[in-house]
């Protein structure tokens, strides 16, 4: 079975992009490294055929930083078949007035919260493999 690919979006220079990274870091480094991997959305978005080959047909979750969706409606376009998209903007709304961080460097609080939203992606991958077995 091959791993869920979870693709974070590239916004650089702004706080919620670094969250996003952040989160799929946390999920394919240390809570999921067997069932989890991630792919540049650079490369994705560039075209290249190996990112493209990674996606396509595959189960995706995507971590953005806005309602722009920039992964989601990317990976979409690439033919990855996205199962679950999650937003650091609304992971905010659970924490009105706290100040995460910038784009460059997160707050404790900054890092709580992508812990949490690490926690989330996660069982979310676990649940999606589960699917899968059943499926196959
Ligand atoms: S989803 Fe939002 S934060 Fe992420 S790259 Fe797009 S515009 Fe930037």
């Amino acid at each position: 079975m091959s791993k869920v690919k979870i693709i974070p979006c590239s916004g650089i220079g702004k706080v919620f992009g670094l969250m996003s990274r952040e989160a799929v870091l946390q999920v394919t480094n240390n809570l999921s490294p067997d069932t989890a991997e991630t792919v540049c959305l650079a490369y994705i978005v560039t075209g290249d055929d190996s990112a493209r080959e990674k996606v396509e047909g595959c189960t995706c979750v995507t971590v953005d930083g806005c309602p722009a969706l920039c992964s989601a409606k990317s990976v979409e376009q690439s033919g990855g078949i996205v199962k679950a998209k999650y937003r650091v903007v609304d992971e905010m709304r659970n924490h009105k007035g706290v100040n995460a961080g910038t784009g460059t460097a997160l707050t404790e609080d900054g890092w709580k919260i992508v812990d949490e939203l690490a926690e989330k992606i996660s069982a979310k991958v676990a649940e999606l493999i589960e699917e899968e077995k059943v499926n196959v």
